[in-house]
């Protein structure tokens, strides 16, 4: 991969024609060192956010040794490109035979499951295996979050005490896990879901060995700025603290957001201005599927030298497809001189964001070039972008 100071410099040098994705290895290691330093128990890095071979190499490198997995092919390929790796494969609802290869090809001993169908499924799919930590997923309210995960997966705590007991007969270590939803603004999320889990314990009477709060760790976006993530680790570690679980228990969460955000953004042309409509070329599908979708709101700045010193408007995107559907709503804050031929940085598209693209109608990302600027905002530095970084225009 080619290696340049910064977006500006990218967009200088090669004035690329397809869309190019910017990452920034130093900042993913950041982060990494960040959960892995500060967060009072393990942190296991979930894959499905951004499952890049080069962010995997980095968060290890950044003191990750965990990573939750979902499907047979994260198992897969996490056991390639990090052999010493230990995999957690926590999606509740697995198909048998990927179990069984987890189990028996790549050694993986963790899995959750919401159901009794599913604990059948890993008993029969490991031959009945006695090295087993097996996590009842516990369903919490996703009412702090952006996005939630509250309805598709997880034991209403009223079934939870047969499910934790029937999980306790055949696992060597019994955990609890849950996720409140993605970018969760407040850490009440975690103590919320924290009471919920003293319930569950309480009804069961099983004795616990991981308490695993999943992820939902937020980062920082336009009109979403949480508080520090300390504040969520002080929250997290007191409610565990008082859990009355068995004194080896250990703590475990599962950032997928926050360790990847920062990682990559996404250097965009302009084709064609329409108004304050900017048709651009990458969108709904290729990068930009939470902006279109969602209503996702990404910072954005223009990369022009020099700098434009236009007053800022609100912009709407269109991508590249030949559909109303690929538009991304905004308000992107942009100079109003914005024009055809400009290159514009899209930032924080790390998480859910390169990891979702399609080639549909033909519209493929270009490069993927290292840059070794700042992202555009960050939970783990004071400093954002350093003032030498010509025609930027940060917005949060
Ligand atoms: C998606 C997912 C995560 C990561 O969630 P973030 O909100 O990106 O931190 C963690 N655990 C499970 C089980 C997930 O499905």
């Amino acid at each position: 991969m080619h290696k340049h100071h910064s977006a500006l410099g990218v967009a200088a040098a090669l004035r690329p024609v397809q869309s190019v994705t910017l990452v920034r290895p130093h900042a993913a290691e950041r982060a990494a060192r960040f959960f892995s330093e500060k967060f009072p128990g393990r942190s296991l890095y979930a894959v499905k956010a951004n499952p890049s071979p080069d962010l995997l190499l980095t968060l290890w490198e950044g003191g990750i040794t965990h990573y939750d997995v979902a499907s047979i092919a994260e198992v897969r390929l996490v056991a390639r490109t990090l052999p010493e790796a230990t995999l957690c494969f926590m999606h509740p609802v697995k198909a048998e035979e990927a179990i069984a290869e987890a189990y028996f090809t790549h050694g993986v001993r963790t899995f959750s499951l919401d159901s009794h169908e599913e604990l059948d499924k890993i008993v029969r799919a490991t031959k009945g295996a006695t090295d087993l930590t097996l996590c009842v997923r516990l369903r919490v309210s996703s009412d702090h979050s952006k996005l939630s995960l509250a309805s598709k997966f997880g034991v209403d705590l009223a079934d939870a005490a047969s499910l934790l007991m029937a999980t306790r007969q055949v696992a060597d270590a019994l955990g609890i896990c849950f996720h409140v939803g993605s970018q969760a603004m407040s850490p009440q999320a975690y103590s919320d879901a924290m009471a919920r889990v003293r319930a569950a314990i309480v009804s069961a009477s099983v004795t616990v060995d991981v308490i695993d709060v999943g992820g939902g760790f937020p980062s920082a976006y336009p009109g979403m700025t949480p508080p520090p993530l300390e504040q969520y680790f002080r929250t997290i570690h007191e409610a565990f603290e008082s859990l009355p679980v068995s004194y080896s228990a250990e703590l475990w969460c599962e950032p997928g957001r926050a360790l990847s955000a920062e990682y990559a953004s996404l250097l965009v042309r302009v084709e064609r201005r329409r108004g304050d409509e900017l048709y651009i070329n990458d969108g709904a599908y290729g990068a930009l599927f939470d902006a279109a979708h969602i209503g996702w709101r990404f910072p954005v700045a223009l990369l022009r030298e020099p700098e434009s010193h236009a007053k800022d408007v609100g912009f709407s995107f269109y991508g590249p497809t030949c559909d109303d559907m690929d538009r991304m709503a905004g308000p992107f804050e942009l100079p109003a001189d914005t024009r055809v031929g400009d290159f514009i940085e899209i930032g924080m598209l790390g998480a859910y964001g390169c990891a979702m693209r399609t080639a549909f109608n033909g519209f493929t990302n270009g490069d993927t070039v290292i840059v070794d600027d700042e992202p555009m905002a960050s939970l783990y530095t004071e400093t954002v972008r350093p003032a030498e970084v010509a025609g930027r225009v940060i917005k949060l």
